[in-house]
């Protein structure tokens, strides 16, 4: 087979009969999951591009595991080759049926397991497309680290037997990083499986491992388990124009410094044309460049201008470029001067002016020391909100003491670790700081059930990082004086040893009710966090739907 774009490419015709072994199938999957007419099996035989056109014997479309299992089984009795099809988007021609092989499509196995919040973990069928499981993933309030292009077709058994890479392969690596489980059928119908997703799991010999990328060739993989990652919502992209593929290099090299880069993509000035005249699209540029590369940060709260400020030293100190975000912005021509000429600069894509507009609106609502938005920004959002939501009152236990025992610098130490676990809270929530140690974390569209597990999460990760004091924020001079004051208070909050800080919060929920004044559910959440201090803090108190300001659901901390 060849890749070059030289046409069609046939395979060999089939030599041998298929009519006893199709009727077989028919019984194992149903009669309309197996397809012999040519023109049903037309699409399966051609693959993405054009370029590969097989030939199978039959297409069939098992339903279940047993089912392909099943199939497998008759295959290997009737001594015929089997092709694994996904969605059929693999452009190297993997997927199109060799000589007469039966065609199996695994485009019905789509089972979707319950997220698991707690495992950051999923299990999947392996036909389901990428698409789906992003869908699946981000309802949940996390997400997949893999996207490509062709989501909306390849399926997650594709990507796994291809190792496929994607678009955010520098954040979160290739499919080989995302996978902690299977489930396969092997040539001669056994079925395996490891889809515990235990991350400690050291037992046996890695079978997932030796899968991922195998193409088919070793196993149909049939059902994954991968892991998720927190959602990413604030994004910034550059596209920047350079000279050459090696200034090109050397600015990705120095880009791995950027605070969060999920992407670098690099492409020249004939694909630019291309994808312009396709898109009707103006010059990006007021000159010709001799290459392009596409950056892309993204983290979980809105820092553009912390971007910013990292890419403007990045810039400065790979060549002495002179990078401008207000030129770029309007597009101005930002010529710097270098040892490799005049190179031209703009920030384009997503960041565009409305990134810019959004930026400069989160700065007045922002909060200075935390950079979670802020109680503006908060009564605006709440002020909006619709039914169904809720609202999650989070307290820092014991802020006074840490404050009055390891001084304000400390405070503010603690009260910017505990926003930045609080920005990556998942289940959709948006973190605000609304007063000192005072959060509230809104959830559009959820209800306290919903929330109650990603905010248990949330506890449990606080509760769970010590926090190492910087030298010279202890001001104690008795350094066991400092831990009696603030162990004082409960066991929450403690000096775990020297140099580090327990911080714990304690978070009370209320939730929304169809004409319910928003002011009534902030104050039942407030109640629900006052029961949770009450209770001992660092737990979680919930405001009963039934009556009002009675708790029925709590946490408790675990140690
Ligand atoms: C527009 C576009 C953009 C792309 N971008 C990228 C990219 O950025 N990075 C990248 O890595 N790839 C990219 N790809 C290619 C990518 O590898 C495939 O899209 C995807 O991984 C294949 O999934 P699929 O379900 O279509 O598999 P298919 O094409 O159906 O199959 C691919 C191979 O895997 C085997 N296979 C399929 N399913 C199974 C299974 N369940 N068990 C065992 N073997 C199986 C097939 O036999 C074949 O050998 C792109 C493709 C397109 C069309």
């Amino acid at each position: 087979m060849t890749t070059e774009n030289a046409g069609p490419v046939p395979f060999r015709q089939a030599a041998w009969g298929t009519a006893a072994l199709a009727d077989r199938l028919r019984k194992l999957v149903g009669p309309t999951h197996v397809l012999v007419d040519a023109d049903l099996i037309a699409p399966y035989e051609t693959d993405w591009t054009g370029r590969f056109i097989g030939m199978a014997a039959c297409v069939v479309r098992p339903g279940s595991t047993d089912e392909v299992a099943a199939v497998v089984r008759a295959c290997h009795d009737a001594g015929l080759p089997m092709t694994v099809q996904g969605g059929n988007t693999g452009l190297v021609g993997g997927a199109a049926p060799a000589s007469g092989s039966v065609l199996i499509s695994l485009t019905r196995l789509i089972g979707r397991e319950p997220v698991d919040v707690i495992e950051a973990q999923v299990t999947v069928g392996a036909g389901l497309t990428l698409e789906a499981l992003q869908r699946h993933a981000s309802a949940a309030g996390l997400h997949f680290g893999v996207d490509l292009a062709a989501r909306s077709a390849a399926t997650v058994g594709g990507l796994v037997a291809t190792n496929a890479g994607g678009v955010n392969v520098l954040r979160f690596g290739s499919m080989r990083q995302q996978v902690t489980g299977l489930e396969a059928v092997l040539a001669d119908g056994t079925v395996i499986s490891r889809l515990g997703g235990l991350a400690k799991d050291n037992t046996g010999y890695d079978l997932p491992q030796l899968l991922i990328g195998s193409e088919g060739t070793l196993a149909i993989i049939t059902r994954v388990r991968v892991r998720l990652v927190p959602q990413l919502p604030a994004r910034a992209v550059a596209l920047v124009a350079l000279p050459g593929t090696g200034a090109a290099l050397e600015l990705v090299a120095a880009a791995r410094a950027l605070p969060g880069l999920t992407a670098a993509e690099l492409f020249y000035p004939a694909g630019l044309e291309l994808v312009r005249e396709y898109a009707q699209l103006s010059a990006p540029f007021t000159a010709p460049a001799g290459a392009y590369l596409l950056l892309e940060c993204a983290g979980p709260v809105d820092d553009l201008l912390g971007l910013l400020e990292a890419s403007e030293t990045l810039l400065l100190e790979i060549s002495g470029m002179f990078w401008s975000l207000l030129a770029a912005c309007l597009g101005l021509e930002a010529g710097g001067v270098s040892g490799q000429g005049t190179l031209y600069f703009a920030v384009s894509g997503l960041i565009l002016a409305s990134s810019i507009v959004e930026s400069s609106y989160s700065l007045a609502y922002r909060d200075e020391l935390t950079s979670l938005h802020s109680r503006r920004a908060f009564n605006d959002a709440i002020s909006g909100m619709k039914h169904p939501y809720a609202v999650a009152a989070v307290d820092i236990d014991h802020f006074k003491s840490i404050n009055d025992t390891y001084g304000h610098d400390t405070g503010d130490q603690v009260l910017r670790l505990v926003a930045s676990r609080l920005a990556s809270v998942t289940g959709g929530g948006n973190a605000y700081r609304v007063g000192g140690e005072e959060f509230t974390i809104l959830f559009p569209g959820r209800n306290s059930e919903e929330v109650f597990q990603h905010l248990e999460l949330l506890r449990m990760n606080i509760e769970s990082c010590s926090f190492r004091l910087r030298r010279g924020e202890d001001r104690r001079k008795n350094p066991r004086e400092g831990e009696r004051r603030v162990a004082g208070r409960g066991q929450t909050t403690k000096r775990a040893n020297s140099g580090a800080l327990s911080v714990t919060v304690s978070i009370g929920i209320a939730e929304s009710r169809p004409r319910a004044a928003i002011e009534r559910v902030i104050e039942l959440a407030d109640k629900a966090l006052y029961n949770a201090k009450q209770s001992g803090r660092n737990r979680i108190e919930v405001a009963s739907r039934e009556r009002k300001g009675r708790t029925t659901q709590n946490s408790t901390p675990t140690s």
